[in-house]
């Protein structure tokens, strides 16, 4: 003590779950959102050629973006630009980075093409400004992409949606994460899993989230997404969620998750 507070780390979290349509994007946008309106300064990353992170908060072709950063051509801090939510920011992704793993082909240092590029932005931040979340949005794959995202990030948040086959294809994620540990970064390790779309009405939604928690403990945050209308109806308006209504039920779910993944830091950092 008495050496004054020290500067903010910055954590990296990669949202990975090799299944197409499971939240992954959707709470990559409102658990940055929420992140920010507690005063975290958050970068996401969109790495899915589809781009949907990107269309979500209402970023537009700017001419530079995620693939150009992967491929060595613009620096993070030039891709990555301001949101209308203050705090957010995001390097966007375009179709182009589809072509990523062809055109890289065997090159050396492939894998750490965005952990590097992200700490080439972080060192070149001022202290007292630095980025302290940056939010990586995967692909659906576990792709030359995924595998720079989990090489790039201290934890791993997996998505899971509260349907029937909801752990199917989650040993092989848990798998692949091992092997990136072992292989490509040592300190990477599961942050959570949340469970998305859980509809109330329904009592298999409740039988899921008994298997989850049954099968993954204490890695399953305690907050659950509900399904949510306006979550579902709000990336077409080109904003979160917490935007475009933060009265309802899948804003304030998001913001309890935001509190949920700080106390967890705390918690790690303290351990
Ligand atoms: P992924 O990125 O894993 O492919 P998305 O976040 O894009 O998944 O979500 C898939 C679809 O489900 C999208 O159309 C999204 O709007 C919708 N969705 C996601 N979460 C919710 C929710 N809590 N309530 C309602 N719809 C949701
Ligand atoms: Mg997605």
């Amino acid at each position: 003590g008495g050496s004054g507070s020290p500067a903010p780390r910055t954590r990296t979290l990669a949202l990975a779950n090799q299944k197409g349509g499971v939240g992954k994007t959707t709470t990559a946008i409102n658990l940055g959102t929420a992140l920010a309106a507690v005063g975290e300064r958050v970068l996401i990353i969109d790495l899915d050629p589809q781009g949907n992170a990107s269309t979500g908060v209402g970023a537009e072709d700017r001419g530079v973006s995620t693939f150009d950063v992967m491929s060595g051509t613009s620096t993070l801090k030039d891709a990555r630009f301001q949101t209308s939510v203050p705090g957010l920011t995001i390097s966007p992704a375009t179709i182009d980075l589809m072509a990523f793993e062809r055109e890289t082909g065997m090159a050396s240092g492939r894998h750490y093409r965005l952990r590097d590029a992200i700490a080439a932005m972080v060192a070149g931040e001022d202290p007292a400004e630095r980025t302290t979340y940056v939010l990586i949005d995967c692909p659906p794959s576990l792709n030359l992409l995924t595998v720079n995202a989990l090489a790039a990030a201290d934890a791993v948040l997996v998505p899971l949606q509260c349907e029937f086959f909801a752990l199917e294809g989650l040993a092989q994620l848990l798998s692949t994460v091992e092997e990136i540990r072992g292989r490509l970064n040592p300190k990477l390790h599961i942050h959570g899993v949340v469970l998305t779309m859980y509809d109330q009405r329904t009592a298999l939604s409740d039988q899921v989230v008994d298997d989850v928690r049954r099968v993954l403990g204490d890695k399953v945050y305690s907050t659950i997404i509900p399904r949510n209308v306006r979550v579902a109806e709000s990336p077409s308006h080109g904003k979160p969620v917490l935007l475009y209504d933060y009265r309802c039920a899948g804003s304030q779910a998001y913001i309890k998750l935001a509190s949920e993944v700080i106390e967890r830091e705390r918690r790690m950092r303290a351990a």
